[in-house]
């Protein structure tokens, strides 16, 4: 293996596009497959960030709020994604308000990973939060993959190779690759559950190289990253705002 292959990976940008996707559908911002008998995804508010600029005067510390659907990836659209046995679709919700995490302050998270089999009725309406923070709120997009190989960022590469004239990083929405590290990075992150070497899953990306910007925003106009377990998905995942 070249040294170039060592350091490259599989990427998908998930290059969005202004559209009118159905729930039957990967999206960004549409609607989500979601079975009308099981509990929509909620944030109980204790992390919320009272002082929250979008909201000025709401008090919505402690107060819950229902997250927002924000990514829907089905398998036969993102075969790349680690679907655990049984299901075929990632659904990513994002609670639209500033959270003051552990280690990021923004936009909290929650993966759900479903049989889209198992879903015979529909919710009838998403429940929508009162107030959102609209840099984190995103417009809704049909999806054109590109399938890509993604060189590693230079902070991550070793000391003789930082200079070697390769392809940057995208800091576009994207499935896999590397990180594009901006304000912070390198970093490496443990699972917290077995302790297993986390991977980056999802990047969402606040410029779309095609120009075509979900209109969310990151940290200072950077990337929210999502970092998974490699043993199981449903280990806990480490966000990481760059
Ligand atoms: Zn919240
Ligand atoms: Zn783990």
């Amino acid at each position: 293996m070249s040294i170039k292959a060592e350091w490259a990976r599989p990427a998908v940008l998930l290059n969005p596009l202004e559209g009118e996707p159905t729930d039957a559908d990967s999206h960004i911002g549409g609607p989500m497959l979601w079975p009308i008998d099981e509990p929509w995804p909620w944030c109980d508010g204790s992390r919320h960030d009272p002082r929250s600029p979008g909201v000025p005067g709401q008090d919505i510390a402690d107060v819950g709020m229902p997250f927002v659907g924000a990514v829907q990836l089905y398998q036969r659209d993102f075969p790349e994604l680690p679907f655990p046995d049984g299901t075929d679709v990632l659904q990513v919700f994002l609670c639209t308000l500033h959270h003051d995490l552990d280690d990021i302050y923004g936009p909290d998270v929650r993966l759900v990973w479903r049989d889209s089999a198992k879903v015979v009725e529909l919710i009838e309406e998403e429940p929508e939060p009162p107030v959102q923070e609209e840099i984190y709120t995103p417009t809704i997009n049909v999806l054109e993959p590109i399938r890509f190989t993604e060189y590693a960022h230079s902070y991550d590469r070793p000391e003789h190779l930082r200079d070697a004239d390769w392809p940057e990083t995208s800091s576009g929405t994207k499935i896999g690759g590397w990180t594009c590290w901006w304000q912070t990075g390198p970093m490496e992150f443990q699972c917290r559950e077995c302790g297993t070497a986390q991977r980056q899953m999802l990047s969402l990306g606040t410029s779309e190289p095609s120009g075509d910007n979900v209109e969310w925003s990151f940290g200072r106009d950077g990337n929210l990253n999502i970092f998974t377990c490699p043993q199981d998905v449903h280990h806990p995942v480490t966000l990481h705002i760059d």
